[in-house]
């Protein structure tokens, strides 16, 4: 795999939505499990990077580690060495509720009549506020956090079943929203996925056990074999006994609602859902592009890196080369992102280096995967026309963006989302592209429906899967 069609740690765009975190869980009798732990973590970067962690259990006690920033700055030289046992789950995390802080990294460690539980969640809980307070109220829940996976994990240790099937499916009755989890007791690793499916989670063979991931390029990373996708409802609890799973009757009921973000840009391109490798699907996401808002051009770039694999598509399916015409700084600081408007072109700039020699005189299509707030879409165009380009035709490979998130992606208010508030031909004139063109609804859910089936596509099209009635904020749970 070409490396400049990745998604490097630290390289989310301005103006992207951002993911909701990754999950991993080891069961691998006689192994070091928080080590491989940390690998799958690794793998699953992309997904977060405010903070990382791992809980391990040699059978008795479950230890945790947990630190800020990337995998490897929130693990240390043999940190992962003094969290021992061969059961082990890992977190890497983009906050979606609760401010990015230290005692918001996961996996969190709490305590309840069904024992010691480590948690790791992917997802938005949206009844979170409320469930907080029936918490406190029915169990003395007492809480240290401000995220909805505290929420989450004082009701899986205190829910009422004989085993952790039973207690899922509780919490599955009694929690709204999107969350994909593994969780980790003293004797064993249990993984969950919600209902509807909203967020991936996958399960692997390795060679003495057992693994489970947000993506299956954790999977290839930790050498573990894709078995398959977790169901949606599906609980796999996973101890000395073997592996068992059983799937919620509630959820064969409901349809599938698999996030439409994952395939457009979160997952790795590398990785492989509903059978499907994302570049392939990306790949044909740009051809449909093209074959919706052709243009008369010389060249199609991508803005790398998220978006090369659709630019690609364009490519191909349109017959205009290919260029690398743009050069991504992988290596500015993840935390450097000024927030002021006016500084942003300068961070463009820190981000992206173009390359006149490639783009002088040139007409360019150039593909992006989405436009969120386009706050910073005018200076990537601004950027290129310094550097020569003659023309600049803007292709998104999305639909527009005119609903926001409730379900584990930090996307924008309402208020902020541009094509909420904005016509096609006012972004382009913001822009200062020469012609603009997005991925129809259609266009993508044709795509995407010919797998599967049983996307949520509600941040274009405002369809929620769930109920959606508060304007939730990720800090709500601050203030309450
Ligand atoms: S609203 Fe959009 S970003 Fe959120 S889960 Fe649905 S498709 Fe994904």
């Amino acid at each position: 795999m070409n490396s400049s069609l990745w998604n490097v740690p630290g390289s989310a765009p301005f103006d992207h939505p951002r993911e909701a975190c990754g999950v991993v869980g080891i069961a691998a009798p006689g192994t070091h499990s928080a080590n491989l732990t940390a690998v799958g973590l690794f793998a699953l970067q992309h997904r977060g990077q405010e903070s990382a962690g791992v809980a391990a259990s040699d059978g008795g006690k479950i230890s945790v580690h947990t630190g800020m920033g990337l995998v490897s700055e929130a693990f240390r030289d043999g940190d992962t060495d003094r969290i021992t046992g061969d059961l082990a789950i890992g977190h890497t995390r983009y906050s979606t509720t609760g401010a990015s802080d230290y005692c918001n990294a996961q996996p969190l460690l709490v305590s309840g009549v069904n024992g010691p539980l480590a948690v790791a969640h992917n997802g938005n809980i949206i009844n979170s506020v409320q469930l907080r307070e029936q918490l406190r109220a029915r169990w003395d829940c007492h809480f240290a956090t401000s995220t909805d996976s505290e929420v989450v994990s004082h009701l899986l240790a205190n829910a009422p079943g004989a085993a952790w099937p039973e207690r899922l499916f509780y919490g599955m009755r009694t929690m709204q929203g999107a969350y994909s989890l593994t969780l980790l007791t003293p004797d064993a690793v249990i993984a969950a996925r919600d209902p509807l499916g909203i967020r991936p989670l996958c399960l692997g063979k390795l060679n003495d056990g057992w693994a489970v991931a947000s993506e299956t390029c954790a999977l290839d990373h930790m050498q573990a074999e894709f078995v398959r996708e977790l169901e949606p409802g599906e609980v796999v609890v996973i101890n000395r006994d073997g592996i068992h799973s059983e799937i919620y009757r509630g959820a064969a009921r409901r349809r599938r609602a698999l996030c439409v973000f994952e395939w457009i840009y979160f997952a790795r391109p590398d990785s492989v859902m509903d059978g499907r490798l994302m570049h392939n699907t990306r790949e044909e996401m740009g051809a449909q592009l093209a074959r919706e808002h052709p243009a008369d051009a010389d060249l199609v770039i991508g803005i790398p890196d998220s978006s090369t694999s659709a630019a690609v598509g364009f490519a191909r399916e349109s017959g205009i080369p290919f260029a690398n015409g743009l050069v991504r700084n992988r290596y500015v600081g993840r935390t450097f992102i000024e927030p002021e408007q006016q500084r942003r072109d300068r961070g463009v700039r820190q981000k992206f280096n173009p390359m006149p020699a490639v783009l002088r005189g040139q007409r360019l299509v150039v593909v992006d995967d989405s436009i969120v707030r386009g706050t910073t879409t005018p200076h990537v165009v601004e950027l290129l026309r310094r550097a020569g380009a003659a023309e600049i035709h803007l292709r998104v490979c999305a639909p527009p963006i005119k609903h926001p998130c409730y379900l584990g992606v930090d996307m924008a208010t309402r208020q902020e989302l541009i094509a909420a508030n904005k016509t096609i031909a006012e972004i382009r004139e913001l822009t200062g592209a020469d012609s603009l063109g997005y991925l129809s609804v259609r266009g993508l859910l044709d795509l995407v429906h010919g797998q599967q089936g049983g996307f949520c596509d509600a941040c274009f099209t405002g369809n929620y899967p769930v109920p959606v009635q508060l304007e939730l904020t990720k800090m709500a749970l601050e203030r309450a």
